[in-house]
C-alpha cells in the first residue's frame, strides 16, 4: 500500500477526471481492456460510427439491440463512485469530468451540477431532428417491444442515445467548461482513464500548465504518466478511497 503524498496537504478545490476504470468494479465493461466491449467485438467500434448510425439502419438496429442489454442499466456505484460524493458532502469542492456515460457519479450522490459528461449520458435520448431529449427508459421500452429503429414521436426523425459517438465532436461548451473546471483545481486526479482519447485527456495538462498537481490512478500506464506528481498502479477501490480520506484529514487539519 503507498502512503498518499504530500500533494494531498491543503487541497480545497479538486477535479477528477474518470473513464472506464473506474465504473468497471460496478460491472460496467471498459471498451479497450480484457473484457471490454471493443476487444471483445472490434466489428461493434466500425458499426457505432456517428456517420454510419445517421446513414445505416442496420447499424442503427444492431445499436439499439446492444445498448437494451448493456449492463450499465443494472450497475450500482462502487466504493471509488461513494468516496468522490463523500468527500463533497464533507465541504471539499469537487468536480467530477467524465469520459463514462454511466451516470454512476449521480447515482452515488454527487449533485448532477458537480458532474460533467463529456462523452454524454446514456440515460437520455437525443432527437437528431428536433433535438428534444428525453429519458432512455421509453425507447428502450419499444426497442424490447421490437421497434428495430426507434424514430421521434414529434418530427419522425432518427433517434440517438445523447452519448458522444465515434467520428462525433464533444460539445465545444462542454470542453470549454471541462477546460475552465480543469485549470481552476489546485489538484486533478486522473481516474481509470487510458488518457488516450482526445480532447478528454488533454485536461491533464490544461490543468497542470495552470499549476495543478497532477496524480494518475490506472492499471496501465498513460500518455500523462511522465507530468505526474504521482502514479498509482493499486485498484481503484482501494486507492481512490484511501486518498480521499487522506484529502479530508488534511483538509479538517487545515481548518483546526
Ligand atoms: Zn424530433
Amino acid at each position: 500500500m503507498v502512503e498518499a503524498g504530500e500533494w494531498t496537504r491543503g487541497i480545497t478545490r479538486l477535479a477528477v477526471l474518470t473513464g472506464a476504470g473506474i465504473s468497471t468494479d460496478s460491472g460496467v465493461p471498459d471498451y479497450r481492456g480484457p473484457d471490454g466491449l471493443w476487444t471483445r467485438d472490434p466489428s461493434a467500434v466500425e458499426a457505432f460510427t456517428y456517420p454510419r448510425f445517421m446513414t445505416d439502419p442496420a447499424a442503427r438496429a444492431r445499436f439499439w439491440r446492444t445498448y437494451a442489454g448493456h449492463p450499465a442499466w443494472r450497475a450500482a456505484p462502487n466504493a471509488a463512485h461513494r468516496a468522490l460524493a463523500e468527500l463533497q458532502q464533507s465541504g471539499t469542492a469537487v468536480r467530477v469530468l467524465t469520459q463514462n456515460v454511466d451516470g454512476l457519479h449521480q447515482r452515488a450522490g454527487l449533485p448532477a451540477r458537480m458532474v460533467l459528461e463529456l462523452h454524454g449520458t446514456i440515460h437520455e435520448v437525443r432527437c437528431t431532428g428536433c433535438d428534444i431529449r428525453t429519458p432512455t427508459a421509453a425507447t428502450l421500452a419499444r426497442v424490447h417491444a421490437g421497434v428495430a429503429d426507434p424514430r421521434c414521436d414529434d418530427c419522425g426523425a432518427i433517434l440517438k442515445l445523447a452519448v458522444v459517438l465515434f467520428g462525433e465532436y464533444l460539445d465545444d461548451l462542454v470542453l470549454d467548461h471541462a477546460r475552465r473546471i480543469a485549470a481552476a483545481a489546485q489538484l486533478l486526479v486522473a481516474v481509470g482513464s487510458s488518457l488516450r482519447v482526445e480532447p478528454a485527456a488533454s485536461l491533464c495538462s490544461v490543468a497542470v500548465r495552470a499549476g495543478a498537481r497532477l496524480v494518475i490512478i490506472n492499471r496501465d500506464e498513460t500518455p500523462y504518466d511522465d507530468l505526474a506528481d504521482e502514479v498509482v498502479r493499486e485498484p481503484i477501490g482501494q486507492a481512490l478511497p484511501r486518498i480521499v480520506a487522506a484529502l479530508r484529514d488534511n483538509r479538517a487539519a487545515l481548518a483546526a
